[in-house]
């Protein structure tokens, strides 16, 4: 998301409508609109060519009333305080509607990590954690990778803090590798948090996966799963999945309408999500232009690559057969194609509850760290399947109870937690 949006206007106008909506006090409005602590640091790194380079952090708290902030820190050149100040916003949202207990951060660094060796990312990575440090833990605000950062710079930053505290301690970051003290399921927990959800509305929708068709676009940790959830869990089919090709520097769909084998597709996918369009090919796969998933005659389509892509153009190129949209990615559908859904009786699962499936099994991977005790996957599956269901539950129980659409019923969910929250505390 450029400036150019100002991804943080943004935030604050959907928050504006809803807090509207609840009918909020002013007071308690003017309380969410803006972070709760915002930090802006310089950390100087030591180049493998021996010269400093300056870099600038950041780290905002949007709010912890319901427990310590949480999100991730991205490593992205067009990184920018507003950037950073939206996501924590809505990571506020996201972790009330899956109702963990914690609150809204995110961090970030303006630069492109893919420049950076080895040495110089992990020194980066370091002195990120000497600025913030006193201000970070697991009581405080527990970070956790995002666009450009991976579980190995977690686990560079987790010893980093630990060694400044002095003591070995996990918890104050998660996303870290298996074996260092990272979740088992947390590969699977986005996508398979956006089927648990697909479930649930096709129940109350009284649709049948078995009989069901879906388009995805992107093929990359949140899609994959997403269809082998579709394929394996619900039984239903995939007719296609895009991805965006690193060769042609071009997207695709790779198409098959009696259904695709997941498994097989992953097993010519690299770790960036791009197909090897020549084996799928030689399988039997059609290769068609980008947009094509779009378009499909299908019954449910899972965005789940960028943000911005089913907008007022692309939407009419969905078709009327189309019933349900699980927002896998975030931001995937413009206010403009939102508001023809809405007028088709399209039914969204909106991006902040659909894939709540990561942020869950992070907050897992720091309850396992606190106990020192580690679940099996199957364990992490099972806990996950069960908060998610209640969080769509919750969801559709007040989207339905005040006749609201389904995004707006998210957002109103999960304001009313953390307003009630700081009511609890006495901060209103
Ligand atoms: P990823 O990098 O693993 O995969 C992205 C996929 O999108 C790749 O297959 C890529 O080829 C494809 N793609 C890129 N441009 C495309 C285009 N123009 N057309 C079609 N496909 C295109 O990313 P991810 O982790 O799967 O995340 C995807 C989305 O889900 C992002 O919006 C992300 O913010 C969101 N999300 C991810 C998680 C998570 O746990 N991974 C959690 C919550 C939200």
């Amino acid at each position: 998301m450029t400036e150019m949006i100002n991804a943080f206007k943004m935030a604050q106008s959907q928050f504006d409508h809803v807090a509207s909506l609840l009918n909020l006090d002013p007071q308690v409005a003017e309380m969410l609109r803006w972070p709760t602590r915002e930090y802006k640091f310089m950390i100087p790194v030591r180049m493998d060519d021996g010269t400093m380079r300056v870099f600038f952090g950041y780290r905002v708290q949007h709010n912890d009333a319901r427990g310590p902030a949480k999100g991730g820190i991205r490593f992205h050149p067009a990184e920018t305080l507003d950037t950073v100040r939206a996501l924590a916003m809505w990571m506020t949202w996201k972790t009330a509607v899956a109702d963990i207990p914690l609150g809204g951060g995110k961090g970030g660094v303006p630069v492109d990590s893919a420049s950076l060796t080895v040495g110089e990312k992990e020194r980066l990575c370091r002195g990120w954690i000497d600025q913030m440090w006193r201000n970070i833990g697991p009581r405080q605000d527990v970070p956790a990778p995002d666009v450009g950062t991976t579980p190995q710079m977690m686990g560079w930053m987790m010893d980093e803090y630990s060694k400044l505290v002095g003591q070995y301690t996990p918890g104050v970051i998660t996303g870290k590798p298996v074996g260092g003290g990272g979740s088992l399921g947390r590969t699977e927990a986005t996508g398979f948090g956006v089927i648990y959800t697909v479930r649930e509305a096709m129940r109350h929708l009284k649709m049948d996966p078995a009989k069901s068709l879906a388009a995805l676009q992107g093929f990359g940790n949140v899609s994959q799963y997403a269809a082998l959830g579709f394929t394996e869990l619900l039984g239903g089919k995939v007719v296609c999945v895009s991805y965006w090709d690193r060769e042609d520097r071009a997207p695709y769909t790779v198409t098959k309408l009696d259904g695709v084998n997941v498994r097989f597709l992953m097993s010519i996918t690299d770790i960036y999500g791009s197909i090897d369009k020549d084996k799928a090919s030689a399988e039997g796969y059609t290769i068609e232009d980008g947009d094509a998933w779009i378009s499909k005659d299908v019954d449910v389509l899972i965005p789940g690559a960028l943000e911005g892509q089913i907008n007022a153009e692309t939407v009419k190129r969905v078709s009327s057969r189309v019933r349900l949209v699980a927002e896998g990615a975030n931001g995937p559908t413009t206010p403009e194609a939102d508001a023809v859904f809405k007028q088709n009786g399209v039914f969204i699962i909106p991006d902040f509850l659909c894939n709540a499936g990561g942020v869950t099994v992070s907050y897992f991977e720091s309850v396992q760290n606190d106990m020192n005790y580690y679940w099996t996957k199957d364990e992490v599956l099972q806990r996950l399947d069960t908060k998610i269901t209640q969080a769509f539950n919750s969801v559709l129980e007040m989207s339905e109870g005040q006749k609201v659409y389904m995004r707006d019923a998210a957002y109103m969910v999960a304001i009313d937690r953390v307003v009630k929250a700081m009511e609890l505390r006495g901060w209103l």
